[in-house]
């Protein structure tokens, strides 16, 4: 029995919602909050069972420190954007509740995503005795859960990561993110970044590429590498690493339409001055795509996310794929979101239930990959993300 606040309610708050309140005995008191309550209302009534409502800004710490007193939540999960991590770990250190996101923190006016902000917060957790559990959905999280299961009982030391983020599923949109248009924007046009042999290197933008024969009938598709964000945390976690990367896979009309928006300054984050007023291009981009919430009737197909790992188990070299497949339709019939929501939502549910059970507890500040693997990657089968592993003869 625990009572959760949820801060954020867009594509991903949804679906959040959706599993929370298909799940009363872990997630008995239930409330969305964000700065627009008519949506969180909207959520609301589409759920099974009634929730509360409340009108928050979560930048304003004062703000949501009062809101947090006033519900008492075990347990706040921000679902919101990156800007908000470090003012909603700062209200839960001053009102004394546990932390949950899927996201790391991002500077509002610097594209440039870093765990060093949060990892600084280890320290006042701790000395509080709370958890603040970073990155719990799908990667981060589930492909940091996929590595620790990996570690745990398959391999005497992994060697070499490949994480595999496909989306095969089709919108209609000439162009559109699947999440918030802005965060996705920032992170495909920066320069990609992977780890080799104790060291970062850098690549210019979505300038390497690989084909990957992708399985349930999706086949072969290119796939781009990127920095993400649990390449950090791996790279210090799993131990023996050599090598560890992230790859998307991208059509080639998003790209062109990307490339486009690049060209003619849309996707600036800095401000300009248009007709007496300062607008950021990105964020009056956002205002014009789609908004990823209204894809869910929309997109059809699958996304298919994985790890596929090199190492060593028993003095010998073993590949090892693991991955979850995912269909469009079905989470749209389910909660009225698309997949990308529905994989980043099931997650951070899941990491809430493990928390607030207390299956998963500690003082401090933790990736995923840091606490253990197996009763999480049960209820992912349990939940709605069932995962298939595959080893391969070397
Ligand atoms: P959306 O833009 O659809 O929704 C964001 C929500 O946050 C809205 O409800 C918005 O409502 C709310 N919000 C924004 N600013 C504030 C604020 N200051 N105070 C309170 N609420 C606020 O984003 P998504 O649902 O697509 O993404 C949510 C998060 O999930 C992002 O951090 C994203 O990076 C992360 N994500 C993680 C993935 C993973 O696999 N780990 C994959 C995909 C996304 P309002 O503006 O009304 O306040």
């Amino acid at each position: 029995m625990s009572r959760v606040l949820i801060i954020g309610v867009g594509g991903v708050g949804q679906v959040v919602a959706h599993k929370c309140a298909q799940n009363p005995d872990v997630f008995s008191e239930i409330m969305l909050a964000s700065r627009t309550k008519s949506r969180c209302d909207e959520v609301a009534a589409q759920l099974p069972r009634p929730v509360q409502t409340a009108r928050v800004d979560a930048d304003n710490v004062p703000e949501l420190c009062a809101l947090i007193r006033e519900f008492k939540p075990d347990l706040v999960m921000n679902i919101a954007l990156p800007y908000q991590d470090l003012h909603i770990m700062d209200a839960c250190l001053e009102t004394g509740v546990h932390y949950l996101d899927t996201a790391n923190y991002e500077p509002l006016d610097e594209a440039k995503f870093e765990y060093k902000w949060q990892w600084a917060y280890q320290e006042r957790f701790r000395e509080k005795n709370l958890m603040a559990l970073l990155g719990s959905g799908f990667d981060p999280g589930v492909t940091n859960v996929f590595c620790a299961w990996a570690q745990k009982h398959h391999f005497d030391e992994i060697h070499e990561l490949d994480i595999i983020d496909c989306n095969a599923g089709d919108h209609g949109q000439p162009f559109a993110t699947n999440f918030n248009p802005e965060i996705n924007i920032r992170e495909v046009s920066a320069k990609g970044r992977y780890w080799e042999r104790g060291e970062w290197v850098e690549t210019d933008p979505l300038s390497w590429s690989m084909t990957f024969n992708f399985p349930d009938n999706i086949g072969p598709k290119k796939c781009y590498l990127m920095y993400h964000e649990e390449l950090e945390s791996l790279a210090l976690n799993l131990k023996g690493l050599k090598r560890a990367r992230f790859w998307m896979t991208f059509s080639d009309n998003y790209l062109n339409h990307l490339r486009v928006l690049e060209n003619v300054g849309m996707t600036r984050i800095d401000p300009i001055e248009f007709n007496g007023q300062k607008i950021v291009p990105i964020q009056f981009l956002k205002a014009l795509l789609p908004d990823p919430a209204s894809l869910g009737p929309l997109t059809k197909g699958k996304t298919c996310i994985g790890c596929l790992i090199k190492g060593v188990k028993n003095g010998r070299p073993r590949k090892y794929y693991v991955y979850n497949i995912c269909d469009h339709e079905a989470c749209y019939r389910e909660v009225q979101s698309q997949a990308i929501s529905y994989t980043t939502g099931v997650p951070a549910m899941i990491g809430a239930k493990m928390m607030l059970t207390g299956v998963w507890k500690g003082a401090g500040v933790f990736n995923m990959e840091q606490l253990d693997p197996d009763p999480f990657m049960a209820d992912l089968n349990k939940y709605g993300l069932p995962w298939t592993e595959v080893f391969y003869d070397e």
